[in-house]
């Protein structure tokens, strides 16, 4: 199995090296990560400079490692067009933080996966639902089992997993459900403040507000103890309403 790992941490993120260790074990690695931090970095793709992926190295590891100067899914795409073949799996993470809710549209880790599953490529993100130190080890074990059946498993088109890890230790996770996505919104704050030229400028912030934690979301399992794999897909489509819009726009129809 030929395995392509990226993030949105940085090619340098304690969460990527131990993914690549594990990974490693059961496939043949290659990893292309942004050489700097990309986190809410969304599904941008650069048009606009030149790429360049600069050969790196990472302890113990055997792969090609690249740091790449462009964003998540930038490292997806020339992942896979920079090699002789295409990867047989993409791998996302582990990033450090939760992508629970609708951090999932904000996420360069989530939408690394997505570019994948948008080129045809079986991919999971993973993540871990601390942005404290924590131990990445019972996740990054995960992810090689997940990587060993999604293997020999086919994902339906245009689909991919996005898995959570709680952030204790092994002995206290409870198990693994299989989640939809809560509704979890981020940015609620804005500071505002003074350079020292004296000019206005702004800083994002914001708690985590949770308005859908129902039984069967991932924030429900996460907040179990236990990790969530959401199946995902970028269909945006709001097929609950599709039927009925065509009503309502009546009026529109005239020209
Ligand atoms: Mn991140």
């Amino acid at each position: 199995m030929r395995i392509l790992i990226t993030n949105d941490d940085g090619v340098q993120a304690p969460g990527l090296y131990i993914l690549v260790k594990n990974l490693q074990q059961v496939g043949q690695v290659r990893v292309i990560a942004p050489e700097r931090e990309q986190s809410a970095s969304g599904h941008a793709v650069t048009l606009h400079k030149p790429l360049r992926l600069t050969p790196t190295e990472l302890p113990g590891v055997d792969g090609e490692v690249f740091a790449c100067n462009g964003t998540p899914a930038d490292c997806v795409i020339l992942g896979i067009l920079t090699d002789s073949a295409p990867p047989d799996l993409v791998v996302a993470g582990i990033n450090g933080g939760a992508n629970l809710g609708e951090e999932v549209l904000y996420s360069g880790t989530v939408s690394a996966a997505m570019e994948a599953a948008i080129q045809g490529i079986r991919s999971f993100a993973i993540s871990i639902a601390s942005y404290n130190e924590v131990d990445f080890a019972p996740a990054a074990r995960f992810a090689r089992r997940l990587a060993m059946l999604l293997n020999e498993l086919d994902l339906p088109d245009n689909s991919f997993l996005n898995v959570n890890v709680p952030p204790v230790p092994a002995e206290q996770i409870q198990g693994i459900a299989v989640t939809r996505l809560g509704h979890r919104a981020y940015i609620n704050r804005i500071d505002q403040r003074e350079d020292p030229r004296g000019e206005t400028y702004y800083w994002f912030s914001g708690d985590p507000t949770e308005s859908d934690s129902a039984p069967g979301t991932d924030i429900a399992a996460i907040a179990e103890n236990k990790i969530s794999i959401t199946p995902a897909h970028f269909d945006l489509t709001n097929h609950e309403i599709l039927d009925n819009l065509n009503p309502l726009l009546e009026g529109l129809r005239e020209w």
